[in-house]
């Protein structure tokens, strides 16, 4: 398995490639801006699946570029299914200096906390963590887990917005992530990749939680 990450538009919101090499097929999970260099990665490869974190506009502003050369289908939590073609929900109409309005079409597959997919020959678990946005979930394959906007290097993920809830933010990391093996490692929605022991260490947000 082989993942590429690749941090584009405004707010450079990371977009991860994941591709079986076994299969040559992949996944693609969160879609920000202008998605040119992922339409590149995957050439060669079957896009078995576009796996949203949540629908914050910056993750899935590229989304219907992908969809439309991929044909893969669309997963987010059922929570988040009208945000995709609601501006108002994504907030792609509150910041018209960053971002055009975006609206696409809904999901074919809804999410839920504890799911297990199989896709591109490869276990993906599940893991509801809401609290940036009510929707939010994270993705568990094997040790790598890809944590949207929940958590960051050194920081979480904001709760200022419509829908978010810091205590169910630190509840969703507390129950759903610090008691993963301290060795997975953290793809964020920004910023650099991480681990859970890492965090757990020295992120000053989770001292509360941690000790
Ligand atoms: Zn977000
Ligand atoms: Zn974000």
């Amino acid at each position: 398995m082989q993942i590429y990450m690749y941090p584009l538009g405004a707010l450079q919101t990371n977009s991860y490639v994941v591709c079986n090499d076994a299969t040559k097929e992949a996944l693609i999970i969160d879609v920000g801006a202008n998605p040119e260099r992922i339409l590149a990665c995957i050439e060669g490869y079957e896009v078995k699946a576009i796996l949203l974190t949540h629908a914050h506009f910056d993750h899935i502003a590229g989304l219907n570029e992908v969809r439309s050369s991929t044909g893969a289908p669309v997963y987010i939590h059922g929570s988040e299914q009208e945000w995709l073609s609601n501006p108002q929900l994504n907030g792609s109409s509150r910041w018209p200096t960053v971002t055009s309005s975006i609206v696409c079409t809904p999901a074919e597959q809804e999410l839920a906390d504890g799911q297990v997919l199989e896709l591109a020959g490869l276990s993906i678990q599940v893991l509801y963590t809401p609290g940036h946005s009510p929707g939010g979930v994270s993705f568990l394959i094997d040790e790598h887990l890809f944590c949207g906007d929940t958590l960051f290097a050194q920081s979480i993920g904001r709760t200022d917005l419509p829908g978010g809830n810091y205590e169910q933010l630190m509840a969703s990391i507390e129950s759903k992530l610090a008691g993963l093996p301290e060795g997975t490692i953290c793809y964020p929605g920004h910023g650099p990749k991480t681990t859970i022991g890492s965090e757990k260490r020295s992120n000053p947000f989770l001292s509360g939680i941690m000790k």
